[in-house]
């Protein structure tokens, strides 16, 4: 990280941050930085990126092509991902020629899973017990340590919504599933009863502000983010909390713009990390239209080097997610009501994040 460029000032009005990734977060980051006056180049290794639709400038090639990833940099005045798993060679060549936020080693870190949580428990942050597995004994030994309750294996890396990972309720489930995964380097974590699921949605900007959003409570179907609400079940202690979680992990990474923290809370209020998304993420698109600066502006005013702005929701939120098939009929989405965003994808596949509905409702004094 020691020859990584910084940014000596911060990109004026016009100047262009470049976006590795060209999905739906990619094009919301895009839309926000028009608003702020800022110019997008989305990089995408997909051809009809939803990104592209709303960009100034657009790159179509592999995330290991060196020549594209080289005038991509010379085009940019900063540049950030909307993916964790940008290739690490990826994010190292970037970094020496144009300011890449957040940094490579924050990348590296949410990339695996055990590093990960690794580095939560080490800053003294709760996490469900987990311990790495690398063979089909191992597997049983580690359920017999932490499955009490049933266990989760996952794989360390490339897992997202659910996607590389295996609820098991015996040591010989574990091995079995271990088998499965075909010789993945893996992770063993106790299976969590939680109450509910929390996220904790903060922004660091390159000063060192510090900005949390108000943390939505979160359901999953079949692992995907179903539904985020604003305000959660979470007491204002447990909110409070939930920040310095965020802020915690922030600044021992040295990291700059939106990052989320995805939680479970348990019957006895604690809070236990499951994962850190180093880029913004789907429990914060209320923030669109509930708050003052969204998440996805708040990302870029940190990665052009600008103050933060306000945090503050000015309005209860549900947001719900459009998934699959449900996108097929646009006019009955439409009839919902609520603010409708849709992504622009061409071809509706199961389990796709096609859009979203947020609905807003006066804040009613909750925190
Ligand atoms: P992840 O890919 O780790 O974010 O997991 C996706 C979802 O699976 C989480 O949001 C939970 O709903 C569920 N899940 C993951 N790990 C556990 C666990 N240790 N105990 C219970 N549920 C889990």
């Amino acid at each position: 990280m020691s020859n990584a460029k910084r940014l000596s000032t911060p990109v004026p009005p016009g100047g262009t941050i470049g976006i590795l990734g060209g999905g739906q977060l990619g094009r919301m980051l895009s839309l926000a930085a028009a608003q702020i006056g800022l110019k997008t180049h989305v990089f995408s290794d997909e051809k009809d990126a939803p990104a592209f639709q709303v960009s100034a400038a657009q790159t179509y090639a592999s995330y290991r092509n060196a020549d594209a990833l080289k005038n991509f940099a010379r085009a940019c005045d900063a540049v950030t991902c909307e993916f964790e798993n940008v290739p690490a060679d990826t994010a190292a060549l970037l970094s020496e020629l144009v300011p890449v936020s957040p940094n490579a080693h924050a990348l590296a870190t949410a990339q695996e899973r055990f590093d990960e949580k690794t580095f939560v428990s080490r800053l003294g942050l709760s996490t469900p017990p987990f311990l790495a597995v690398n063979s089909g004994e191992e597997a049983r030994t580690a359920f017999a340590k932490l499955g009490g309750n049933g266990a989760v294996l996952k794989t360390r890396r490339l897992g997202y919504d659910g996607k590389g990972q295996a609820i098991v309720a015996s040591a010989d489930e574990a091995a079995e599933a271990f088998e499965r995964f075909q010789g993945a380097p893996l992770l063993i974590e106790s299976f969590v009863d939680f109450a509910f699921e929390a996220s904790v949605v903060a922004a660091r900007g390159m000063d060192g502000a510090f900005a949390a959003y108000d943390p939505p409570e979160n359901d999953h179907r079949e692992h995907i983010l179903r539904r985020s609400t604003v305000p959660s079940r979470l007491t204002a202690f447990q909110v409070e909390k939930a920040g310095e979680v965020a802020r915690a992990i922030a600044e021992a990474l040295d990291y700059v713009g939106i990052l989320c923290v995805e939680m479970f809370v348990t019957g006895d209020g604690s809070l236990l990390v499951n994962e850190i998304a180093p880029r913004v993420h789907n429990s914060g698109h209320w923030t669109i239209d509930a708050c003052v600066v969204s998440q996805f502006e708040q990302h870029m005013r940190a990665v052009a080097g600008w103050p933060l702005g306000p945090t503050e929701r000015h309005s209860n939120a549900v947001m719900e997610n459009i998934i699959g098939e449900e996108a097929g009929d646009w006019q009955g989405l439409i009839a919902r009501g609520g603010s409708l965003h849709l992504y622009g994808k061409s071809e509706i596949r199961p389990g796709r994040k096609m859009g979203h509905i947020t609905w807003l409702k006066p804040k009613d004094g909750g925190h």
